[in-house]
């Protein structure tokens, strides 16, 4: 056995250790696996800060098995099970086995993908996939890409090319073209398409909202005034950004129409699918992205819905060349001689120096599954949110949003008589009251300014049953908070 600290090392004296203990930890986060009867404890922030507040980070405990029953009271027992099927909240879904496979593997073997020295094959492996979702997407023969840490930066990387390429276009100066950029995207699109403008260090009011309809897809007709008012005032069109499934409505934006008014107004088209790039693979609802393959640039997001552990996803571009807005050269890592020698260097397309290979888990699911089995299951929990809204749509009590296209449902319960003016409390209590007695977990947000509750269904093991039973949850914690507001309510009184 080596000294110490240095048992404690991956190495080729230490290997028989690793398997022991990465064995041990899967066995115990198994047994927590299978055991869950609820998504969450309901624990407060304030007891769980308690238990993590009193760990001596100075005193190790010395072994394996004692750090994981210490992890078992600070974050295994109360941590949020996506795989529970009453986890119902955010986009989150269950992870499939092959991937975790991957998982194993990349963290021990620790390959970054910055260089083809600290990587070999997993460089490679990258670029494959990323050629094969570029061409499920349909971008040509000159697409290229790269993983990133999710939708966030891709969407950031994404407007990072888009302007430079706005601003080579209409050449110099640089600081006055800048705060005449403008960024177009519907009110239903993702919030970091503001914070990447931010970053951009575009203009405050740089990203221009446009109308959506009332299925909350962009309005083409919405779209053309924007570039209309934009021409108009002198401001540049740097991007539009479409939402191929927002994140509260599952809402598509009519992708063809919104890329013919690119193309006319040579605007760069980003279609942002972190949600809806599933569909990439399913083999009922592929055409719902139909319009995709005319896109600049693409998000997606596999550890959303192609049931991926976080972080899977990657930023893909129709023209490759459009990343070298992304690329510099250091004498220590990339030098410029490596292009020459064509040393594949995926840092040269990366906001991100050492870089997770997180495309092999895609790889082993691929390998393993293939992709219809991941298009299969994606499509069940789709066709769930569409038994979801109809049963929410035919009771009385709730009022329903809009149907997505993908896996939301977005509604509220409706008190009756008096309780009507308490339904945006009532609301809020029900999400709360169900997360503190863990029984599920949903999401909430506003529409028109009143609080709604929202399903994201992304678990194909969560029943109509199991939505019914939340549904009727929901019913009782409303109906409780009117009762303490305004007394009991009487059995018939009409709405
Ligand atoms: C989730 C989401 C993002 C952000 O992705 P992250 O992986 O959370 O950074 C961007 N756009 C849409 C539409 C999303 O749903």
């Amino acid at each position: 056995m080596p000294p110490a600290a240095r048992e404690h090392l991956l190495t080729n004296a230490t290997a028989d250790r690793y398997l022991r203990t990465v064995t041990d930890g899967a066995a115990r986060v198994a047994a927590r696996i299978a055991g869950a009867d609820r998504p969450f404890t309901g624990i407060a922030p304030e007891h769980l800060a308690l238990e993590v507040a009193t760990v001596d980070l100075d005193r190790p405990l010395g072994d394996a098995a004692a750090a994981l029953d210490e992890l078992n009271d600070v974050y295994l027992r109360d941590a949020v099970y996506f795989h529970h099927p009453r986890y119902l909240a955010h986009l989150n879904c269950p992870v499939v086995i092959p991937a975790l496979l991957g998982e194993t593997v990349l963290a021990a073997v620790n390959s970054s993908l910055d260089t083809w020295d600290q990587s070999a094959g997993g460089t490679l492996i990258e670029q494959r996939l990323i050629d094969w979702t570029a061409r499920r997407a349909g971008l040509g023969p000159l697409a290229d890409g790269v993983f990133t840490s999710g939708g966030s930066q891709s969407n950031l990387q994404a407007l990072l090319l888009a302007r430079e390429e706005a601003l080579a276009a209409s050449g110099p100066p640089r600081a006055e073209t800048l705060p005449r950029l403008r960024v177009l995207a519907s009110a239903a699109g993702h919030f970091s398409v503001q914070k990447s403008a931010k970053l951009l260090g575009l203009a405050p009011d740089a990203v221009v909202t446009v109308e959506v309809d009332a299925d909350r897809r962009m309005r083409p007709a919405a779209l053309d005034r924007a570039f209309e008012r934009c021409r108009r005032d002198g401001l540049t069109v740097m991007a539009v950004v479409a939402t191929a499934g927002t994140t509260d409505f599952g809402s598509i934006d009519p992708l063809p129409e919104i890329a013919r008014r690119c193309a006319a107004a040579g605007a760069w088209l980003h279609v942002d699918a972190a949600y809806g790039c599933g569909l990439l693979v399913s083999r009922t609802r592929r055409h719902l992205l139909d319009g995709i393959e005319r896109a600049d640039s693409v998000t997606v997001d596999y550890h959303k819905s192609f049931f991926q552990p976080v972080s899977s996803s990657a930023l893909l571009v129709r023209d490759g060349r459009a990343l070298r807005h992304a690329t510099y050269h250091a004498d220590y890592l990339n030098p410029e001689r490596t292009v020459a020698e064509r040393i594949p260097n995926q840092v040269n397309k990366s906001l991100q120096t050492t870089r997770r290979f997180d495309a092999l888990k895609l790889w082993m699911t691929l390998r393993v599954m293939g992709a219809d089995a991941i298009g299969e299951l994606f499509d069940d929990v789709v066709d769930r949110a569409a038994a979801a809204w109809s049963l929410l749509s035919e009771d009385p009590r709730f009022e329903v949003v809009t149907r997505s296209q993908l896996s939301t449902v977005v509604f509220r319960y409706l008190p009756t008589g008096p309780g009507r003016a308490y339904a945006d409390e009532a609301n809020l209590h029900a999400r709360a009251a169900l997360a503190a007695s863990g029984d599920a977990v949903v999401a909430g947000t506003t529409v028109d300014g009143r609080h709604f509750l929202k399903f994201t269904l992304l678990n194909p093991e969560t029943t109509i049953d199991d939505i019914a039973a939340v549904v009727e949850l929901v019913a009782e914690h409303a109906d409780r908070y009117v009762e303490r507001a305004i007394g009991p309510i009487p059995a018939c009184t009409a709405s």
